[in-house]
Parts: C-alpha cells; sequence; structure tokens
C-alpha cells in the first residue's frame, strides 16, 4: 500500500485550536468554513481543465462544534503562537 498523501487541498492553515469548556475536548469538533480560493484554470483546446496555483484569499469560521456536547456554546479558540 502506498500511504503517501496525494495533494488533496493542502491549504495554509494557521494552527487553531479549540477547546470545549463544557466537556474539556480537544480533539473533535466539527468545523464550517467558508475559504475563497484564487486559481489560475487552464484549459486546453479541447477543453479540459487543469486548475494551478490555488491560493486562499479568504477564510471564514462559520462555526465550530463539540462533537461531544453536540453545540458549540462552550468552545473556546486557544491561540498558539508557536
Ligand atoms: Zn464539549
Amino acid at each position: 500500500m502506498n500511504e503517501r498523501s496525494t495533494s488533496s487541498t493542502t491549504l495554509n492553515v494557521v494552527t487553531t485550536r479549540y477547546r470545549c469548556t463544557a466537556c474539556g475536548n480537544l480533539t473533535r469538533f466539527d468545523v464550517v468554513e467558508t475559504t475563497s480560493v484564487r486559481s489560475f484554470h487552464h484549459y486546453t483546446v479541447g477543453g479540459d481543465l487543469s486548475v494551478e496555483e490555488p491560493e486562499v484569499i479568504a477564510r471564514t469560521i462559520e462555526s465550530v462544534t463539540c462533537r461531544w456536547c453536540g453545540h458549540g456554546r462552550g468552545v473556546e479558540v486557544i491561540s498558539e503562537s508557536a
């Protein structure tokens, strides 16, 4: 088996961690985010598309929900400057 990770959307994600103060959860969250990506769409004459140079120009966290509590009322952001 080849365990190499394929080049699936590797975003330049700033390390944002969350903590649920209700249950202490640090690892399981449903995160809804909106990402705006500008990319170069390169078509061949035949109409085949290859998308190149994707660049995240905006990223908005819509909501963060604790998987264990089922709500995000106790979730807070842990800001790490590492
Ligand atoms: Zn929780």
